[in-house]
């Protein structure tokens, strides 16, 4: 969207500058998430009074956030669809024009562009697939987002040879639903390993129900795959998981986590705490669930009830204290295990990608890398962006993990 723009004559600014026209990438798969898309538009407006407003993305699709919208004074609300065109939008809402466009997920719309740079980043994010077919019950997405559909296979590949031309050395593949890619997601790493050219493939988040012995075999073999991989739990109580429509057991997440554990693949997942009716029994198993698991980290969220969903009409609410008490505990549980992994890296070399991102920690600059184990790693800050390194873990506290460069990778 952004190359398009600046195709255009457009130039892009920092969010705090007074511009012309600001384009707000909205959301609203949780209440929060629809609350902060209001607080940028609404932050945007107190910035420049006159500025014209664009929120693009799934709160065109509530009738509610619509509204709201609407009256902080946005002037456009268009739907992921309409991304393409957003010089068009631009020009009209300078123009004095406004509007709502919402996607017409009836028409299946496929995303078959091929995006050869993402911004300043090291790792670029290439999305394969669009829109979910699954039921879960908490879930506002196959709504928003609609169905799933795919992009072909050449389109992601000749994206991936972009991409990586253009000095990405990590593409991480997402989708609504990635698991569900049309033309066979096992297929498509297949082709991806393939390829040539210096770069590794992270995939951004994947269901239980996709991880079966070929695609662990795929995982094993992989030259390419990072050692990391992201599997939405979202409930370790059995009552809850039925519930909220998840199509596994905890038995089954429970293999998954140590199969891949005993590969050295790192876990991460998403919890929701606080789903109507969860007693403190279920959470109570849930809590000995998540302990019981061999995760990195994981996003643990607090339910959010979303209007439309089937859950949002099941009786039984959890009161928000409660809610937040137990996200506490399992974000504490989380903070441990997340710590003790970090530490078992202590001494050892890691390949790094490094960002253009620095932090100051008393005094002294850092750069930021990110693991093939998807640790966030500080090392000297006179080590330059974009580079593919191995580095040593010399400490590691509870809030960071620094290293030393050794060598190129
Ligand atoms: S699989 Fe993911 S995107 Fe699809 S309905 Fe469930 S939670 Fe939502």
């Amino acid at each position: 969207m952004m190359d398009k723009c600046e195709g255009e004559g457009f130039y892009s600014t920092s969010f705090k500058e007074k511009a012309d026209v600001y384009v707000i990438n909205g959301c609203c798969v949780t209440s929060r998430a629809a609350y902060e898309t209001r607080l940028f538009a609404k932050k945007a407006l107190q910035n420049n009074k006159q500025a014209k407003v664009i929120v693009l993305g799934c709160p065109s699709y509530m009738q509610r956030e619509r509204e709201m919208l609407k009256e902080i004074g946005v002037h456009f609300i268009l739907g992921h669809s309409y991304k393409h065109e957003m010089p068009d939008f631009i020009l009209r809402a300078m123009n004095g024009e406004s509007g709502i466009f919402a996607d017409d997920y009836s028409k299946s719309y496929v995303d078959e562009s091929v995006l050869c740079r993402f911004g300043n980043r090291a790792r670029a994010f290439c999305k394969v697939e669009e829109g979910c077919n699954f039921h879960c019950t908490f879930c506002i997405l196959p709504m928003v987002r609609g169905k799933e559909r795919s992009k072909s296979i050449e389109n992601v590949l000749k994206e991936i040879k972009c991409l990586i031309e253009s000095g990405h050395k990590e593409i991480v593949l997402t989708g609504t639903n990635i698991g569900s890619y049309r033309f066979g997601f096992k297929k498509l790493l297949q082709l991806i390993e393939q390829m040539d050219g210096e770069f590794r493939i992270r995939i951004s988040s994947i269901e239980p129900v996709y991880i079966d012995d070929s695609l662990i075999n795929i995982l094993k073999e992989s030259k390419r795959i990072v050692k990391h991989m992201h599997i939405p739990l979202q409930s370790g109580s059995e009552k809850i998981l039925k519930l909220m429509g998840r199509p596994y057991k905890k038995e089954d997440y429970y293999n998954i986590a140590w199969r891949l554990n005993k590969l050295g693949i790192a876990l991460g997942t998403d919890i929701i705490v606080g789903f109507p009716t969860e007693t403190d029994e279920d959470f109570k198993e849930e809590e000995a669930f998540v302990k019981s698991l061999p995760l990195q980290y994981a996003h643990v969220f607090v339910y959010s009830k979303r209007e439309k969903t089937p859950a949002a009409s099941i009786k039984g609410e959890i009161n928000g204290k409660i809610a937040k008490n137990r996200s506490k505990i399992i974000r504490r549980i989380i903070a441990l295990k997340n710590y003790a992994f970090r530490k078992s890296l202590e001494g050892k070399r890691v390949e790094l990608i490094t960002e253009p991102t620095k932090v100051v920690i008393d005094g002294k600059a850092y750069r930021k890398g990110v693991s093939k184990e998807y640790v966030v790693v500080l090392i000297p800050s006179s080590v330059p962006p974009h580079e593919r390194l191995w580095a040593r873990i010399v400490h590691v506290n509870r809030n960071f993990t620094f290293a030393e460069y050794e060598e190129k990778a």
